[in-house]
C-alpha cells in the first residue's frame, strides 16, 4: 500500500475526498494492468485496434502495437506502485516531473470517478513516463476524441492524454 491520502488546497470541502482519491488510485492501477494485458496479449478486437490507431495517429488498418507504448504504461504503473503518492485537489490538473510523490487533480474531475481515473493516469505519465502535453491537439474531450486536429504520429507516443485515453478505453471504462 503506497497511497498516501488526499487533501484539498483551496478547493473547499469535498465530501469523502480521501475515498474518492483512493478509488481513483486503485482504479488507475487496475486500468493500467488491464490495458497492458490487452496489448501484451496481442488479440485486440477491431474496436481496440481502432483506439490504438486513433490515439497514436496510425493508419486505420494498422495491427502493430507502437514501439514503447507498453513500456510507458508499465513505467506509469510501476511508478504509482512504488511511490508514496499523495493527491492534492485544486482547480486544475497538474504534476511536476521532479516530484514523484504528488499529483494535483481538479475538483471537477475528482467528483467523477471515471474522469478522476483518466486524469490520474494522465498526470502520472508525466512524472513516471516522461510525457508532455501538446496543447489542444493533444488533449482529449469527454467524447474521447482530441479537442483539435493536428497531433502528429511523432508527437502521439510522447503525449500524456494519448496514454490516459488508450488505457481507459482498453480497460472498458466509461469516459463520463
Ligand atoms: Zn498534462
Amino acid at each position: 500500500m503506497t497511497y498516501d491520502g488526499a487533501y484539498s488546497e483551496g478547493a473547499g470541502q469535498i465530501q469523502n475526498l480521501d475515498v474518492k482519491a483512493h478509488d481513483a488510485y486503485r482504479s488507475a492501477k487496475a486500468d493500467l494492468r488491464a490495458a497492458i494485458a490487452v496489448l501484451q496479449g496481442g488479440q485486440l478486437t477491431q474496436a481496440q485496434w481502432a483506439h490504438v490507431n486513433y490515439y497514436f495517429k496510425l493508419d486505420p488498418q494498422n495491427t502493430n502495437i507502437p514501439a514503447g507504448v507498453i513500456g510507458k504504461l508499465q513505467a506509469t504503473l510501476d511508478g504509482i506502485k512504488a511511490n508514496q503518492l499523495k493527491v492534492r485537489v485544486m482547480f486544475f490538473n497538474f504534476a511536476k516531473p521532479t516530484d514523484k510523490k504528488l499529483i494535483t487533480i481538479a475538483k471537477a474531475q475528482i467528483l467523477n470517478v471515471n474522469q478522476a481515473v483518466r486524469f490520474f493516469i494522465h498526470e502520472c505519465t508525466h512524472i513516471y513516463a516522461d510525457t508532455d502535453d501538446h496543447s489542444e491537439r493533444g488533449y482529449g474531450n469527454n467524447q474521447g476524441t482530441y479537442r483539435q486536429p493536428g497531433l502528429t504520429p511523432e508527437e502521439a507516443p510522447n503525449n500524456a492524454d494519448t496514454y490516459a485515453y488508450l488505457t481507459v478505453q482498453l480497460a472498458g471504462r466509461a469516459l463520463l
